[in-house]
C-alpha cells in the first residue's frame, strides 16, 4: 500500500511519500536507543512536565489536528477535533498517575527487604491503524514514555500526514528527538523493526491478520507484546431495558467513526418480546443519519476510510444477502464519489455468513433475535472475537449473568463500550492480548524487576534460594 494522503470523499491523492530506505531505519532506531540510554535517567516530575505540555498543544490546536484527521481518512471534524482533546485527556492522565503507577511495590518479608521496581525497557515499536490516527497513537505514547521508554511508530499508510504531526508535538513538547519517532514505512518492513535488537518489545492495533503476523515476530524473537485486534462486539437488549435510551445508543455506538471502530456495536441482540418495537425505531433512526461531507457540521457520518474497505463492506454484506439475510436499510454503496455507504441494517443472518462470523468494518448492524437469556448470551458468545459488549437491562440477576457469561475482555451494562484512560483495554480470543489504559497499560512495557535486599546478618532467605 502507497504511503500517501487520499481524499476519502473524492478519492484525490494529495500527498505521497517515499518508504524509509533500509539505512534510514537503522539511523531512526539507533537515535532511539542512544535516546533511551539518558531517557530513562529523566524523572518522573521532569517527564510529566512535558507530557502536560503535549496535553496543552493538543487541546490547543485541537481543531487544526481534527482537520488532518478528516482530510485523511473521512471522520467527521467534530469526532475528530474530540479526538485530539481526548489524547490530551490521555496525557493529562498519565503525567498525573504514572509515577503512582510505577511506585516500587513491597513485599512483606521478615530480614530482608524486597520489592519490584517498574523499569522501562527501551524502544518500542507500535504498529498501528488508521481509524483513530490520534488516540491509537496516544493512548500508546502517553504510558510508554512516562514509564522512560522511547517509541517507533509505524502508523497506517494511508495516515502519515497524522504520524508527523504526532511526532512534532512530541518533540515541541519537550521530548528529545529519539524519544518518539515516526517510521515511514511499509507493513512488509514490519518484520526487520521486530528482529532488531536494538527494539525491545512490539505492540500493535489492526486486523486478526496484521496481529497474528506481528505476534508470530515478536515470539520467535522473544520479545513482548501486545495485540489489540478486531472485534465484533455484540449489543444485547433485554426487555427490562429502557427501550428508547438502548435504541438511540446502538445507532450511536454502531455508527461510531463512519461504523469503523473496534468496539462498534456490530451485532444488535434483542429479546423477542421488545424485538419488533426495538427493530422499528432502530431502522428508521439508522436510516434517518444524514451522510456526507465530513467537514460539515451537519453531516453524522462521512466516507469510509478507503475504497478497498468499502469494497470489503460491500463484498461482505452481499455475500450473506446471497445465502439469506435480509436488509432492512442500506445495503449497497452510495452512488457518486468518495467511498460513501449508508447506515446499514440486516437481519435473519445465516450461520455461516460472513455477517455472522466475521467483523464488518463499516455502518453496516447485524440484528439478531434471543428467545431468552440463554440464548443472548450464546448469540453474543458464538464468535472468535471477544473485544467489547454492552448489555442493556435493569433486572440485577441479568446483570450479574451477562458480566460472568459473557466472553470478551469488557462488559459495560446500560451503556456503549468506550476506550478511556481510567480503566484498561483489551480483548480476549481473537481479539488480542495484554492491556492497554489504566495501570495495566502503563506496566505491560516495563521490566517487573524483583530487587531483594538482605538486610540480615545471618542472610535471611538463602535456605529457600533457588
Ligand atoms: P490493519 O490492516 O491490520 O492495519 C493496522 C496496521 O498494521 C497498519 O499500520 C498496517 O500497515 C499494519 N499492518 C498490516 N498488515 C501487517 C503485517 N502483516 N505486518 C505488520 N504490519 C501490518 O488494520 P486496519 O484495517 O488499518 O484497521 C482495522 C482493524 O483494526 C479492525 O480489525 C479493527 O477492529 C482493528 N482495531 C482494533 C482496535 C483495538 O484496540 N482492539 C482499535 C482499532 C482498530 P499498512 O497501513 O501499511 O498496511
Amino acid at each position: 500500500m502507497a504511503i500517501s494522503t487520499v481524499n476519502p470523499t473524492t478519492g484525490e491523492e494529495i500527498k505521497t511519500f517515499e518508504a524509509l530506505s533500509e539505512g534510514e531505519i537503522d539511523e531512526k532506531i539507533q537515535r532511539a536507543a542512544d535516546t533511551f540510554r539518558n531517557y530513562r535517567k529523566t524523572s518522573l516530575a521532569e517527564r510529566s512536565e512535558m507530557m502536560m505540555r503535549a496535553a496543552q498543544i493538543l487541546e490547543d490546536e485541537a481543531e487544526e489536528f481534527g482537520r488532518l484527521m478528516t482530510s485523511e481518512m473521512g471522520k467527521t471534524l467534530a469526532a475528530a477535533t474530540a479526538e485530539a482533546k481526548k489524547c490530551a485527556r490521555g496525557c493529562r492522565y498519565y503525567a498525573e498517575n504514572a509515577e503512582r503507577f510505577l511506585a516500587d511495590e513491597e513485599a512483606e518479608l521478615k530480614g530482608a527487604r524486597a520489592f519490584v521496581r517498574y523499569d522501562p525497557l527501551g524502544p518500542i515499536l507500535a504498529v498501528m491503524p488508521w481509524n483513530f490516527p490520534f488516540w491509537q497513537v496516544f493512548r500508546f505514547v502517553a504510558p510508554a514514555l512516562m514509564a522512560g521508554n522511547v517509541g517507533l511508530l509505524k502508523h497506517a499508510s494511508n495516515v502519515p500526514q497524522c504520524a508527523l504531526a504526532i511526532e512534532d508535538i512530541v518533540h515541541r513538547a519537550g521530548f528529545p528527538e529519539g524519544a518518539f519517532q515516526a517510521l515511514l514505512i511499509g507493513s512488509g518492513q514490519v518484520q526487520a523493526v521486530i528482529d532488531d535488537p536494538r527494539v525491545r518489545a512490539v505492540t500493535l492495533t489492526g486486523s486478526e491478520g496484521a496481529g497474528r503476523s506481528v505476534g508470530a515476530e515478536a515470539g520467535e524473537q522473544i520479545k513482548p507484546s501486545v495485540l489489540e485486534l478486531g472485534g465484533s462486539d455484540p449489543f444485547i437488549v433485554m426487555p427490562s431495558a429502557d427501550l428508547e435510551k438502548a435504541v438511540s445508543t446502538a445507532v450511536t455506538s454502531r455508527t461510531l467513526n463512519n461504523g469503523q471502530s473496534c468496539i462498534n456495536a456490530k451485532r444488535i441482540i434483542v429479546h423477542q418480546e421488545i424485538a419488533d418495537e426495538f427493530e422499528r425505531r432502530f431502522v428508521e433512526r439508522m436510516a434517518a443519519l444524514k451522510v456526507g461531507d465530513p467537514m460539515s457540521e451537519e453531516t453524522d457520518m462521512g466516507p469510509l476510510a478507503t475504497p478497498q474497505i468499502l469494497e470489503d463492506v460491500d463484498s461482505q454484506v452481499r455475500r450473506s444477502v446471497e445465502v439469506g439475510a435480509r436488509v432492512l436499510t442500506g445495503g449497497k454503496p452510495m452512488e457518486g464519489e468518495g467511498n460513501y455507504y449508508p447506515p446499514t441494517v440486516i437481519t435473519d443472518i445465516p450461520e455461516d455468513s460472513p455477517a455472522y462470523v466475521e467483523e464488518i468494518f463499516g455502518p453496516v448492524a447485524s440484528l439478531f433475535r434471543a428467545r431468552d437469556i440463554e440464548d443472548a448470551v450464546r448469540i453474543a458468545n458464538d464468535t472468535t472475537f471477544g473485544l467489547g459488549s454492552s448489555a442493556w437491562t435493569n433486572d440485577p440477576a441479568e446483570q450479574e449473568r451477562f458480566v460472568n457469561e459473557i466472553e470478551a475482555g469488557m462488559v459495560y451494562i446500560n451503556r456503549m463500550t468506550e476506550s478511556t484512560p481510567e480503566v484498561p483495554f483489551g480483548g480476549a480470543k481473537n481479539s488480542g492480548y495484554g492491556r492497554e489504559l489504566s495501570h495495566y497499560g502503563i506496566r505491560e512495557f516495563t521490566n517487573i524487576k524483583t530487587v531483594w535486599i538482605d538486610e540480615s546478618t545471618e542472610g535471611v532467605g538463602t535456605a529457600a534460594a533457588e
